[in-house]
């Protein structure tokens, strides 16, 4: 696995831990503010002729449950990471990228893609899934792919393959590890987004930094996740605009 990228990114890790401390207070501070149950910061504003989104509980964003964690438990650091607020202002369409070689339809349901003994950085996604209005889409299924660490998928199960659900609120996360290079790609998961109704939108989320970003034909920024580095792992954020 190549981490020059994420060793670059350790020049800031003071300040991305400041960050990172300062995410959970905030999210402690939800806690509170809500009778004790995270949830997703609403949308931060609304294009005119838009209803208001209320703060509304979403499963997506809730703590797993002990059960649903397959590798000991989330770490404390990333278990409180909620959703940040969309900025409907900045909103960039999720670009249509091609689905590659490995898709494997009939992904089983589930928010934590790692398995014991699962080598890989932890990686936890949030984000939202909103319309190009900026309205959230509840009930979107998302379908994720990967390659493990070392670059290698599993083309004979499901291993880091599953899809989720957003949240009342078009809320959504999932945690997984940071995927390894294979020949002629830089990191990336892949991601199938289907609102209700349709049509599906198959694309892929980057990492910021990665050498290998400029080299891949693929790539398009407009698939970056935004990360910030935690004591635990990597905390990434994307709002899926459809
Ligand atoms: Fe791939």
């Amino acid at each position: 696995m190549n981490f020059r990228p994420l060793s670059g990114r350790r020049r800031s890790a003071r300040s991305a831990v400041l960050v990172a401390s300062a995410m959970l207070v905030a999210s402690a501070m939800l806690v509170v503010a809500c009778g004790g149950r995270p949830v997703a910061p609403a949308l931060s504003a609304s294009p005119p002729g838009s209803p208001a989104t209320p703060m509304t509980p979403s499963p997506a964003s809730a703590p797993p449950s002990a059960g649903a964690v397959a590798t000991g438990g989330t770490p404390a650091g990333l278990a409180t990471a909620t959703a940040p607020p969309v900025d409907c202002s900045a909103l960039v369409p999720t670009p249509a990228l091609t689905e590659g070689p490995y898709f494997t339809a009939g992904s089983p349901a589930k928010t934590d893609l790692r398995e014991p003994g699962m080598e890989g950085t932890t990686l936890v996604v949030v984000g939202h899934v909103v319309d190009r209005s900026c309205n959230p889409v509840a009930g979107a299924v998302i379908d994720v792919w990967q390659a493990d660490a070392a670059g290698t998928y599993d083309n004979a199960g499901y291993r880091l393959r599953g899809h989720l659900e957003s949240g009342p609120d078009g809320s959504y996360r999932f945690t997984t590890i940071v995927p390894g290079l294979y020949p002629g790609r830089t990191e990336h998961i892949h991601v199938k987004v289907t609102p209700p109704g349709g049509p599906t939108l198959t694309t892929q989320l980057f990492f910021p930094g990665v050498s290998q970003n400029d080299e891949d034909g693929i790539f398009d920024a407009a698939g970056l996740l935004t990360i910030t580095e935690t004591p635990d792992g990597l905390l990434g954020a994307y709002t899926f605009v459809l």
